[in-house]
């Protein structure tokens, strides 16, 4: 079902067309992700190693099967998810800036949860639920996250607890109040409420909060109380595979229109949202069946793939995951309080690390000011807000647009958006009034402790 304005504004699909699969990549990479290591033995890691997850999660996280069926009742859950999500195509926004590129955009943020997260979200609290678990524990850096397990563990009547990284949770305090709405437990990280996150602050009593130590403390939790599970919101292979149904559906709605994307491109925090629309690209960009460039787009203030290593290294800060084989700036990287709170993780997806090293995708790096500047345009012409992350996709696509009006090349570019910001406008209100903070370019990464020293090859 397709939607025709003067120009093709929208593409919207029926319900019964959610995906039926969810795509895993594993078994496509061209080059083999290494196995994750036990953080004592520094070993690969059995599934022991992962005993904060219930056991058809394991399953999933080191699946090597292409496909997997999404049950009935997590594609039931996506409807009141709203998916299918719609594509626009932003034309007011070509006006604007006199490109004769498209740009076209996957609206996640049209959620009640207003990003993508419900994808995983939905499907990680049914799938503790049918193991008998009780409750989940989570971190969460903006807010999206903790949100999206709330109210997914609210669906499948489970208790929810919350670590918030205390930069967003002093910024973002409407978000506390959402998930406390939807029924969950919220602390801001580093808390009293873990040893480690008293010995974190012990340290450094002002301490931001990162979404390392927020971590920690979850898994901390957990430890203690078994009726429970952790639940992570990105990085992990099960997470970034139930976001496939984004770009499963996404190029659906392109066939509809009969366009192919020249460029695919979204925010990277830990990949998730990224992984989500791309990877169904990439499975026909790797099968020669498209050719398409391929740009995940991070924060300045955290460069883990323009400026990080491709090595082992912890999940957290307090060294309490599995050591897993990524780009990184170290775990103990203290990250910019920057806006964009869902992008400021030290690691990177080990799968999407993998595609950045076989350079299928290629990393971009945009600064706090320039993010904002393109979602107030946004805002203006286009009527959505981005989320701050999602306005890190943007601002590289306008790039990319730019460069297809110098070049006077008729691109098609697709990029995800992966939230609104409605909930982030104390960091808008900071851009209008002049007193956004600087870009964070940090001088130095924290490269010096990392728990394997060697760089992956
Ligand atoms: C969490 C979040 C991100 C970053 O996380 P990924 O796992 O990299 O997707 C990006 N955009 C929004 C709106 C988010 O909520």
């Amino acid at each position: 079902m397709t939607v025709f304005g003067k120009n093709t504004v929208r593409v919207d699909l029926p319900v019964d067309d959610i995906p039926k699969y969810w795509y895993n990549i594993t078994p496509d990479l061209p080059i083999t992700c290494p196995p994750p290591l036990d953080p004592i033995t520094k070993k690969p890691a059995g599934p022991d190693a992962m005993w904060f997850f219930p056991k058809n999660i394991i399953m999933q996280e080191i699946s090597c099967e292409r496909f997997i069926q999404i049950p009935d009742e997590v594609r039931d859950a996506y409807v009141k998810m709203s998916r299918p999500t719609p594509i626009f195509r932003a034309t007011r926004l070509e006006e604007y800036m006199k490109t004769p590129a498209e740009i076209y955009f996957k609206y996640e943020g049209i959620s009640p949860l207003g990003s993508h997260k419900g994808n995983t979200a939905i499907a990680q609290a049914y799938y503790n639920k049918e193991e008998g678990i009780q409750g989940l524990v989570t971190e969460t850096g903006a807010g999206q996250w903790g949100t999206a397990l709330s109210l997914a563990c609210s669906y499948f009547n489970m208790k929810c607890k919350v670590f918030m990284t205390r930069a967003s949770h002093d910024q973002k305090p409407y978000r506390r109040v959402l998930m406390e709405l939807y029924g969950a437990e919220v602390f801001a990280s580093p808390s009293h409420e873990t040893e480690f996150g008293k010995k974190t602050l012990a340290e450094r009593p002002n301490h931001p909060g990162s979404l390392g130590v927020a971590i920690s403390e979850a898994i901390e939790t957990v430890r203690k109380d078994p009726t429970t599970k952790y639940s992570l919101g990105s990085v992990a292979n099960h997470v970034l595979m139930h976001q496939t149904i984004i770009g499963q559906e996404a190029k659906m709605q392109l066939d509809l229109i009969d366009r192919k994307p020249d460029y695919v491109i979204g925010c990277v925090g830990g990949g998730s949202n990224y992984a989500g629309i791309a990877y169904p690209f990439i499975y026909e960009h790797l099968r020669g069946k498209l050719d398409a460039t391929f740009y995940s787009v991070e924060p300045k203030a955290v460069p883990t793939f323009t400026r990080g290593v491709y090595t082992y290294d912890y999940g957290d800060t307090g060294g309490m995951t599995p050591i897993f084989p990524m780009y990184t700036v170290g775990h103990s990287f203290v990250t910019p309080p920057i806006h964009a709170g869902g992008l400021r993780y030290h690691g990177k997806a080990p799968t999407l690390s993998a595609l950045v090293k076989a350079k299928v995708v290629t990393p971009l790096a945009v600064g706090q000011q320039d993010v904002f500047e393109a979602g107030r345009l946004f805002s203006k012409l286009e009527g959505i807000v981005p989320a701050p992350e999602s306005a890190h996709a943007l601002c590289s696509a306008m790039n990319v647009a730019l460069e297809c009006k110098a070049k006077n090349e008729k691109k098609v570019i697709l990029f995800n958006m992966s939230g609104h910001g409605l909930l982030d406008l104390g960091g808008y209100g900071e851009f209008l009034g002049g007193r956004l903070s600087n870009n964070y370019e940090p001088k130095e990464l924290a490269l010096n402790d990392l728990p394997v020293e060697k760089e992956i090859r």
